[in-house]
């Protein structure tokens, strides 16, 4: 077996934040396995002559599910190939890059993970959002919004993240926004608090929105936003620049 696989994050999006080993890594694959969140900057430069697999619209127009994807990256290694799983930011913040790496371990395969740039902090970061920052927030939480708050069954804590004095930066979360505010806020977090959805980040159609707790939820659906998009909650938004460069 002279396969290999990487597992390799490519930044928020556009050449410039994506590593030099990364670029080194993906000029070197037989196989790449990608989703849209790099972005069409990177994939127009994916090497010509490597096999593309788009996992967000395979075999048509289903997306792939997860254990396809791993089982796809096995096959190929165990044939020999030199396999790239790129991906959207750093590749072990969500995104499950943890569960493939798992699974390729399982098979006795190696895999070398590339770090890479986070949206988390790069997108607020590029229209002068600082996640932590001295005067306003001494912490950050990452969080899925993937979960639905109403939900009993969610891993996650509102009570406890309404609490937090830090920067919140949700993750996935558009879809379940009206429910995440509603969830902080019920738990006694100050609807005041200031909220920026940054959408798209680092891409010609960039576009952010900024509110509080208790009027995002409207803000974001009369302005129709969509994924992907970076939440900010806390008063480093009021940091914000207008994100002219
Ligand atoms: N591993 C990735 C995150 C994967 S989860 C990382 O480190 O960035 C996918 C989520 O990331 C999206 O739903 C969105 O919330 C966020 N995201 C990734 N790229 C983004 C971008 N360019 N602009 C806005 N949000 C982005």
């Amino acid at each position: 077996m002279t396969g290999k696989a990487y597992l390799v994050g490519s930044g928020p999006g556009g050449l410039g934040l994506l590593t030099m080993r990364a670029r080194e890594v993906i000029d070197s694959a037989d196989v790449v396995l990608y989703d849209q969140l790099p972005g069409e900057e990177i994939l127009a430069t994916l090497p010509e002559n490597a096999e593309r697999i788009d996992c967000g619209k395979y075999g048509g127009s289903h997306t792939m599910e997860q254990d396809e994807i791993e089982a796809l990256m096995v096959e190929r290694v165990k044939a020999g190939k030199i396999v790239v799983r790129l991906k959207g930011g750093d590749p072990f913040l969500f995104g499950r890059g943890g569960e493939e790496v798992e699974t390729l371990r399982e098979h006795g395969i190696r895999v070398e993970v590339v770090p890479g740039v986070t949206s988390a902090i790069a997108v607020p970061e590029m229209v002068g959002i600082p996640v932590t920052h001295r005067r306003y927030a001494s912490q950050a939480t990452f969080i899925t919004g993937h979960e639905d708050p109403t939900k009993p069954e969610s891993a996650l804590d509102w009570e406890v993240l309404a609490r937090l004095k830090g920067t919140l930066v949700i993750l996935m979360g558009v879809k379940n926004l009206p429910a995440i505010a509603a969830a902080l806020t019920a738990n006694g977090k100050d609807p005041a608090t200031p909220v920026a959805i940054i959408e798209r980040g680092m891409r010609p159609d960039q576009r952010v929105t900024v509110g509080t707790l208790a009027d995002i939820a409207d803000k974001a659906r009369a302005a129709g936003v969509r994924p992907p998009a970076v939440i900010v909650i806390g008063g480093v938004v009021e940091l914000y620049d207008g994100g002219e460069r």
